[in-house]
Parts: structure tokens; sequence; C-alpha cells
């Protein structure tokens, strides 16, 4: 196949411009990934590249993995290079250079729930509960503190030794100093690195030592990023380390589908990109190759209602298909009733529930939803919320496989007694102890004393000789044969057998298909660490098989995705857009963010909302986003009364004048250093849209105090 086949003049400059800085703007469903793409594989195939010294940024794992899969097509080669996240590219740093920071190549990656086990021991250990600070807060209160109070953080997590970390730990009073100290010891006790570690550890180890910056400096001759327009401020600095030596930059974004500015995503990289990089050529592609006509029309006619952008139009080049179809529902369940309704004519006329996709703003529309479809027996799978990689079946399993390969705490704990090997609490009681006192992990507190009255009667010793089995020669075996074994071995999957779980067992049978397409598709780094060090970035993730069920995910998740037939739901004021949104340019993001759900389509489009009451008691209004189009190109399978349309525009009109301008200091994103009239500098932690109040850590105080928007702060 001709890699330039099927591609258009603007991608075929794209894809030959091999040199230099490269930027694409382009509008969504203009082929702009699949462009990137097709570069890479005429940089391998046609010039001659080792995919070795490529790296192609996705935005998701997902799309890492589509991507692999596309450019395996294209170049027919095993090796696909660098192609990850931005995360997933840090880990491939790490486990070659984390002994540059003292850490072994074996770190373990940490998702949500390994942080929530920590905290768990934390909370225990000194005595706090759930109303000193809930998990999700103490999460994000360490997310903070690690990526803004720099260089503090390096020097406490990089420099200091455990035994003093685990003194700042012992002596600190206050509850967020207690939690973050006590989380970084029992990080750096099993090497754990959570996510942000990935990005500011591959950063601190560029930054401080030029050899290995180099090294990978020279490494990566193209680099190339999807999703450009949400790309943040660590990211890029990262970026501009790695491109500094060959200046070969390939970006590609669209300004109208920058969703992620609540998490620092900047498109100024992306606008002001010629103003950064010398000689930037950009490339414009205007021509749509996903949607129809009406599909567009709706879509240009939204987004054309916001004002900060740059002017452009999504030009059609498919045929005409369906109308965008519209519904009003009496109520919640009428509006999922009439979904149900519809995809039951598309399924009559041999449209797959596969090529259904429904959208929405918020996890909690799935409810009514879920139970109309479940009454209609409609299959569905829902792409967020509990995750594959999260279930209790799936994190077993992987906890064997650290096991094998880490014997760390978090997975003895998880694990040690499940099948039950009558290792109850108060011998794991025994076992904490003998560890705190010996300073050893779980696992060697446990095998020093197989022989102590205390284990008679157990299976301890089974479970020892269990993973030192396996132990001994997993590096000489394929990931997905450890598997197996180690779920057969250790009476996990007969556990399940007895129980009759078969929904589990099934989950499980998916896992080891996964591990095997791992290893088809990543050639020689399918180790069973490189395995665990992937796959954990996954668990918070969206991965998910592909059966022949209607998808159910959020707008945010569907990011670069298309799907033929698209129902946006939930399209209410107050829903989408978000009560939260307290300023136009969050308006703004909002509608971007509309759009990006409406340029999911292919072949139809469907909006719906629904008539009730808010939280408040006050009436709900059809969003103005379905409102922003032009009505002429929406058909309505049941519209809503004169007077409801009448209503909700004026309740718009009032409520857009109290939205805060530009000038309003809203503004400021977390982390931004600021100065207040009496109590000085501090820096933001915490953005509070309800409340309209920012949380401040003003310098030289234990804890943030909550002020309102109103007050005037500088910039610093
Ligand atoms: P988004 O902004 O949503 O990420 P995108 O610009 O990355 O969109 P792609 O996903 O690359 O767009 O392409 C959209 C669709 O158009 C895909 O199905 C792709 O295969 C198809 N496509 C892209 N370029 C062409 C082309 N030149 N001819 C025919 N089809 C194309
Ligand atoms: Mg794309």
């Amino acid at each position: 196949m001709d890699i330039l086949d099927r591609l258009n003049r603007s991608q075929t400059e794209a894809v030959t411009a091999t040199e230099g800085y490269i930027r694409v703007i382009a509008g969504a469903g203009s082929g702009k990934t699949r462009a990137l793409s097709h570069r890479f594989a005429f940089l391998v195939n046609e010039i001659g590249i080792l995919p070795g010294n490529i790296l192609c940024v996705t935005f998701t794992n997902k799309s890492a993995n589509e991507m692999r899969q596309r450019i395996h097509n294209l170049t027919g080669d095993n090796d696909t290079g660098y192609i990850n996240t931005f995360h997933g590219f840090c880990v491939s740093v790490l486990q070659e250079e984390s002994y540059a920071v003292q850490y072994p190549k074996s770190f373990l990656v940490l998702d949500n729930s390994d942080i929530d086990s920590m905290l768990k021991i934390i909370y225990e250990e000194r005595g706090l509960t759930l109303r000193n600070m809930t998990f999700s807060s103490a999460r994000d209160m360490i997310e903070i503190r690690k990526l803004y109070k720099e260089p503090e953080y390096y020097q406490d997590m990089i420099t200091m030794s455990i035994d003093q970390i685990y003194e700042k730990y012992m002596q600190a009073t206050e509850t967020s100093e207690i939690i973050f100290y006590g989380y970084l010891y029992q990080e750096k006790k099993c090497f754990g690195l959570d996510y942000n570690d990935l990005i500011k550890f591959t950063l601190y180890i560029f930054e401080n030592n030029e050899e290995i910056k180099q090294k990978w400096q020279k490494r990566l001759e193209y680099i190339m990023i999807d999703e450009f327009q949400d790309i943040d401020d660590l990211q890029y600095r990262l970026m501009c380390v790695l491109c500094g030596y060959h200046k070969n930059l390939f970006i590609v974004g669209d300004p109208d589908q920058t969703i992620y500015t609540w998490r620092g995503a900047n498109v100024k990289y992306l606008l002001d990109f010629h103003r950064n990089f010398p000689d930037v050529q950009t490339i414009m592609m205007m021509e749509n190759y996903r949607s129809t006509p009406e599909i567009l029309r709706a879509a240009n006619s939204l987004i054309s209602k916001n004002l900060l952008r740059m002017k452009k139009n999504l030009i059609p080049t498919l045929p005409s298909g369906g109308s965008v179809l519209c519904c009003h529902g009496e109520n919640q369940e009428k509006e999922a009733l009439w979904m149900a309704e519809q995809i039951k004519i598309l399924k009559e006329k041999g449209v797959p529930y596969k090529d259904i996709t429904i959208l929405y703003r918020a996890h909690y529309l799935t409810r009514s939803i879920e139970q109309v479809f479940l009454k209609e027996e409609i299959p569905y799978t829902i792409y967020s919320g509990v995750q594959f990689f999260g279930r209790m079946e799936i994190k077993d399993a992987l906890s064997y496989l650290r096991m094998i390969a880490y014997r760390d705490d978090l997975s003895f704990l998880r694990i040690a007694n499940v099948p039950k090997r009558n290792l109850g609490e108060r011998r794991m009681k025994f076992i904490q102890e003998y560890a705190g006192e010996n300073s050893c992990s779980l696992y060697e507190a446990l095998c020093r004393n197989l022989d102590q009255d205390i284990f008679k009667g157990t299976k301890a010793g089974e479970f020892v000789q269990l993973i030192e089995s396996f132990a001994a020669n997993y590096q000489d075996r394929p990931v997905s044969e450890i598997l197996s074994a180690v779920l057969d071995l250790s009476g996990y999957e007969r556990m399940l057998r007895t129980e009759g779980n078969q929904e589990r067992l099934d989950n499980l049978a998916e896992l080891k298909q996964s591990v095997y397409e791992y290893e088809t598709t990543c050639g020689e780094e399918a180790m069973l660490e490189h395995y665990l060090a992937h796959v954990a970035l996954f668990s918070n993730s969206d991965a998910q098989p592909e059966h022949d069920k209607v998808k159910l995910m959020t707008v945010h998740t569907s990011k670069g995705l298309e799907f033929p037939y698209v129902f946006l739901c939930g399209m209410n004021e107050g829903i989408f857009p978000s009560r939260k949104t307290k300023t136009r340019e969050g308006m703004e993001e909002e509608r971007r963010l509309a759009f990006v759900a409406m340029t999911r389509a292919k072949k139809r489009l469907y909006l719906s909302e629904a008539k009730g009451r808010n939280l408040d008691g006050s009436p709900r209004y059809p969003s103005r986003f379905i409102l922003d189009i032009d009505q002429n190109l929406l058909e309505y399978d049941r519209k809503p009364e004169e007077g409801l349309i009448k209503e909700a525009r004026e309740y718009i009109e009032l409520s857009s004048r109290c939205l805060l301008t530009d000038e309003a200091p809203s503004h400021y994103p977390i982390g931004q250093k600021i100065l207040h009239k009496i109590f000085g500098p501090g820096t933001i932690v915490d953005v509070d849209t309800e409340k309209s109040a920012y949380a401040i850590l003003f310098d030289g105080m234990e804890t943030p105090r909550t002020i309102s928007f109103r007050v005037k702060l500088e910039k610093m």
C-alpha cells in the first residue's frame, strides 16, 4: 500500500515535510491523526528511520493503542517505537534511567487505588479519619504539593533518604503534613511512583543530568504530538527538552477542541508555537472526512457562537445523510426511552450496537439510561465509572504478577489471603509488627517466620513456595503464560469457580487476551516488569474490550474518537453547560466540549434533553447549546413547547449576564503565585467555582484560606 494514497494535498504536505518545526492546525475530523500516523509510516518506510528513534505522543492510552495498531498495519513491523501518552513515555524513560535518582528499574507505577491503600495505612497509623480529610482531597492535596512546590518536592522526594522522610512523617502534627510525608514514605518504601512523579522525575533527571538528557535528545530524531491544544505546562517543558537536539517537532491540534483547561491545559502553546520556535511551517486542513454535511452544519453553527476563537468552518466531503434528530422528553426516563426506541430502529436497519455511542457531560446521567436499557434489553458497556482494570479480580490477578516481580507490601496485603490461606487478621498483624521492627517487607517477614507456631496449620508455606517458584524463572517466560499458570496454581480461579462467579472468570479471560495482544504488539519489551509498568497506566483510564454493545462514555473520554451513530443526551441548562460554569471562558470551554461531542458522529447525530427540576427546585431548561444551533438545521421528533423555549431563552440571557468577564481573577489556574493586598504572596491550591472562591496557601501560613473571587489578586 502506498502511504500517500488516500491523503489530500495538505495531508501529503504534512507527511512529507519531515524536517524542522511543523504545526498543523485543523478542524475536527479533518484527518490530523491520520496525517500523524502516516507520517510515522513515511519516516520508517520511505526515509528509513528506525521506529525506536521516533516519539509519537497521543492523549489517551486508547488512542496510543489504536495508533500502534495502525502503524503496525502500515509498516508491518512489530517494533512500533515510542507511541504513547506522555505518562507512558516517561515510564519508558524511567525504566532506563531510574538509577539516576536511586530507584530500581523495577519501580512500581501507582494508580489511584494503590494510593488509597497507602492512605488507609497512614490514616490507621496516625489515627486520622475521613473527617480530617477525605481520600480524594488528600490525593488532590498531594498532587498540588508535588506539582507546584518546586524545588521542595524534589528535595523531599528525591534527595531525602527514607529514614529522613519517615522522621518528617513522625514529627508532623498538622493533617496535611502527616498525610503528605506519610505518603512520600509509603511511596519510597516500595519504590512507587504515581502519575505526577512520572513526569516530574523524568524532567528532574533531564534537567540534572546532561549526559542522560543528551542521550534521549539524540535518540528521538523525530517527535510528533497529537491533540496539542490540550498540552499542559509540564508536558510542554518535557517536549522542549526532548526536541532540543534534532529540532524536528511536528504538532497537530484544533483550538476549537481545547477541553482540559481546568486541568492545566493551555491552548497558547498551540497558538503561539510560531513565536516560540524558529521557521515554523503551518499547515491548515479544512475538509472534513468524518461526518455528514448535516452534522457539520450543526456543529459549525454551534461553535460560531464562541467569541474568543479563530474563525474557521468545517467543510464537508461526504454525501448527505440523515438530519440531526432532536427530542424533548417529559422526564429523564422518557428521554432514555426515546433513545432506546431510536436504537431499536437502527438495529432493525442492520446497524450493530457497537456502532452506537451515547455521550454525556457527567457520569451520573447514566443511571436513567441504564435502567431503561436493562428493561429494554439493550446491551451496553460503560467506558468510565468502574473500569475494567479497576475491578477486583483484575487487580488481584495483577497483584499476583506484581508479587512475582516485586514482592511489594501492597500486593502482599491484597492477595496473601486470597484465596483463603488462613492468614487472618491476627497473623497479618504479627507479620506487620515483625516487618515494622525489622525494617523488612511483609513478604520477607513471612518468609523468615514460616516455622513459627503461629503459622502452623496455615497455607503460608505453600504461598511462599508458589511465589518463589515463579520468581525463579519469570524472566524467561511470556507474561501470558505466567498469568495463566499463577491463576491456576494459586487456586484463584478455582475459588471463583466454586463461588460460581462466571462474570469474574470472563473478565480474567479478557485480561489474558489483552496480555496476549500486548505481547504481540510490543515485541521485545514484553517482559513482566514492562507489562506491569504499562498496565498501571490503564487502571485509571478507559481501556475496555470490544463487544457488540452500545457504548456509554463522557464527552471527555470520547476525545479524538469517532462513532457512526452518536446520541448526545442530557442537553439541559445546568447539566450541559454544567451548573459549575461561572465565567465566560468557562462557558466557551463548555461549548467546545459540546462541539467535540457533536463532531464525533459520522453518520447521524441525535440530541436529547428532558424536562424536570433542578436540585434547587427551579425548572430545567433545554441547553443553550441546542438553542445556539440554527433551528433550521435540526429536526424535532418531539419539540418543547414554545412557552418553555421562550422561558429558557430569558433564563439563558440573564445567566449569561452574570458570567464573570475576561478580567475577572477567576482566571488564575491552580499553582498560580499571587499577591494579596493584606496577606501578601501565596499560591492558589484550589479553585472552587461553586463558591466562587480560591483556596490560597499564603507564604508562612500552615493551612490554605478560602478567598472570594471578588477580591483583587495580583499575578506574581
Ligand atoms: P479529531 O480532531 O476529532 O481528532 P482528526 O483531525 O484527527 O479528528 P482523523 O481521526 O484523522 O481526524 O480522521 C477522521 C476520519 O476521516 C477518519 O475516519 C479517517 O480515516 C478519515 N480520513 C482522514 N483523511 C482522509 C482522506 N484524505 N480521505 C478519506 N478519508 C480520510
Ligand atoms: Mg485526532
